[in-house]
Order: structure tokens, then C-alpha cells, then sequence
């Protein structure tokens, strides 16, 4: 048997262009374009990639993108005047800070400080909480991407076994959430489970969210699992190479005549996130602007 490949990307370009679509009718609405706020201090090169990219989804859906691009010195109280100037600002409708931060800024007092209706990206307590108590807020673009994927694969996740590997709040957790909210039995894997390989083999779903290059072996999964794989690890380049390739976290080649579906990588989670980044501050802007959600966001 070998597995059904899910199509991370393809599923994003849908996305995005029913978010393209939904942002024109919006601008009618409204009488003016959904905004996202990018806030990137210092000149990390991941980082820098990131941006320019989010900068360009933005765009190429119709949104207005708002680029704060600060030196790497910048100082907390400025950071903070920014982010308090965007929460202000009617014109942005999502703030997203581009983590990781340099060293003496404090991520957690500087994601407190952006107002929970604009917390595009999910990581503000108010909206961690808002998940975990079952109210609408905004949820970590990347796991929200994964339950899409999951829920257009499976439809109903009632009674399914499902198996979380990581347990950050950007992915783990909140992906551990909506799973539940999904009615599956969920258990949640990290760096203290015991017997990590018989906790994965009841599995009909497993997540993984390590950041270890193809740790989840073929011989770990129950035949026919969904598998979603989020990790992005680079290998050391093999000869001749000048990089090393992109893997995942689960081992695609030896999974692949085990499992049921599977995300590549690259090629699968990863396209998902901006897609709904730029879902959620679409979101925001109906919210904001007093409008209904349309239903097929
Ligand atoms: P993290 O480092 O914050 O968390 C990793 C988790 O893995 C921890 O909870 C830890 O307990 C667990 N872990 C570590 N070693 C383990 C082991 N041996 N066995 C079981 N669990 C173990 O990472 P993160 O931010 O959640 O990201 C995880 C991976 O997902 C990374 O590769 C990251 O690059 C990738 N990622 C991808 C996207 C995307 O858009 N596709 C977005 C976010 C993160």
C-alpha cells in the first residue's frame, strides 16, 4: 500500500483564493482593504524570508500589508509604542511580530501588549484561552492549517485515536485542542513519554510537531494513520550538495507503505500557515468592521 500524499499546497492556493475573493467583497462592504501589520525586529535571514513572504500573500490576496521593519537595538518601550500605535490604528486589522525577538526583548510582555482582537497569529493568553474554553478567538495559524487538512481528509475525527508529538504553544497545544474540540481522544507526546513508538501505534492520527529530522519510523504507525507532519528539519548536505535537504519529522519514505495519508515535506503543513494567516486577518477585519464572518472562511 502506498499512501495517499496530501496536498498541503494545492489545499493553501484554494485557501488563499477563496480568501482573495472574500477580501474583494469585504473591500465592497467596507469601503476599504483588510490590513495585516508585520512588526520584524533586527535582521535575522529566516526571519527576513518569512516577512517577505507574508508581505506578498498579503498582497497578492488584496489586503493591504503593513511592513514595521525596526533595527535590531530597538528598545522595549519602542516596540511597545509601535504595537500600541497599531492596536489603534483602523486600518490593521492583524499585528503579527515576527518572533524570535533579539535577546532583551521579552516575546511574552510584547505579545500581551497586542490587543486580542488583531492576535492574528494566536499566541495572546486571551485567545489561548478563548481556544481552550471553546469561544471564538483567533487560533495558531500553523495547527488550524493541520485540523484543515485533517477535517478535508477524514470529515468527521469523532472517536479517532489521535497522537500529538510536541507540546509548544504555537503548535502542540493548541493542535491538541482543536482535536478535541473535534471530538477525537486525544494524547499529547513530548520528550518525557515513555515508549514513544506504542503511544504513536494506536494512532489513527499523528501530529507531529518535534523539529527532529525523520524521528517517527514506518514501524511506529498503525497501518492506514493519517500523518501530519509539521517538523522542518534541514540535513547536513550530502556530497555535492551545497544544502542540505528539508525533512520532515516522520521518516516520508518508510511511512509512506504504512500509512493511510501523509503530509510531504516540504510541500504540506508548511504552504497551510501563511494561507491562514492571511484567513485569520480577514477574519479580523469582518470582526472589526462589526461585519458577519462568511461561513466558507
Ligand atoms: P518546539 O521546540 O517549541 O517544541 C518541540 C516539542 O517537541 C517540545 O514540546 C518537546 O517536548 C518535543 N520533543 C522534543 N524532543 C522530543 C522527543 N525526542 N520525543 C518526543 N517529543 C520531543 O518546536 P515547535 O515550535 O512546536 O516546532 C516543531 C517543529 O515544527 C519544528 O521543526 C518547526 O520548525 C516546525 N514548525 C513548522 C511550521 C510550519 O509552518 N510548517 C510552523 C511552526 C513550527
Amino acid at each position: 500500500m502506498t499512501a495517499e500524499r496530501i496536498d498541503g499546497k494545492a489545499f493553501a492556493a484554494r485557501l488563499r483564493e477563496r480568501v482573495g475573493e472574500m477580501a474583494g467583497q469585504f473591500e465592497q462592504w467596507s469601503g476599504r482593504k483588510a490590513g495585516l501589520a508585520v512588526v520584524l525586529v533586527g535582521e535575522d535571514p529566516a526571519s527576513q524570508v518569512y516577512v517577505r513572504s507574508k508581505h506578498k500573500a498579503t498582497v497578492a490576496a488584496g489586503m493591504e500589508s503593513f511592513e514595521h521593519r525596526l533595527p535590531a537595538d530597538t528598545s522595549e518601550t519602542d516596540l511597545m509604542a509601535l504595537v500600541d500605535q497599531l492596536n489603534r490604528d483602523e486600518a490593521v486589522d492583524g499585528i503579527l511580530v515576527q518572533l524570535p525577538l533579539p535577546d532583551h526583548l521579552d516575546e511574552q510582555a510584547v505579545i500581551a501588549a497586542i490587543s486580542p482582537n488583531k492576535d492574528v497569529d494566536g499566541f495572546h493568553v486571551t485567545n489561548a484561552g478563548r481556544l481552550a474554553v471553546g469561544q471564538s478567538g483567533f487560533v495558531p495559524c500553523t495547527p488550524l492549517g493541520c485540523i484543515m487538512l485533517l477535517t478535508d481528509r477524514l470529515g468527521d475525527l469523532s472517536g479517532l485515536e489521535a497522537v500529538v508529538i510536541g507540546r509548544s504553544n504555537i503548535v502542540g497545544k493548541p493542535m491538541a485542542q482543536l482535536l478535541l474540540d473535534a471530538n477525537a481522544t486525544v494524547t499529547i507526546a513530548h520528550s518525557r513519554t515513555k515508549d514513544l513508538p506504542g503511544v504513536v501505534k494506536r494512532a489513527d492520527i499523528v501530529v507531529a510537531a518535534v523539529g527532529r529530522a525523520e524521528m517517527v519510523k514506518a514501524e511506529w504507525l498503525k497501518d492506514g494513520a493519517t500523518v501530519i507532519d509539521v517538523g522542518i528539519n534541514r540535513l547536513p548536505p550530502a556530497e555535492g550538495e551545497e544544502k542540505g535537504r528539508l525533512v520532515g519529522d516522520v521518516d516520508y519514505s518508510g511511512a509512506e507503505s504504512v500509512a493511510g495519508a501523509i503530509t510531504p515535506v516540504p510541500g504540506g503543513v508548511g504552504p497551510m500557515t501563511i494561507a491562514v494567516l492571511l484567513r485569520n486577518t480577514l477574519v479580523a477585519a469582518y470582526r472589526n468592521a462589526g461585519l458577519d464572518v462568511p461561513e466558507s472562511l
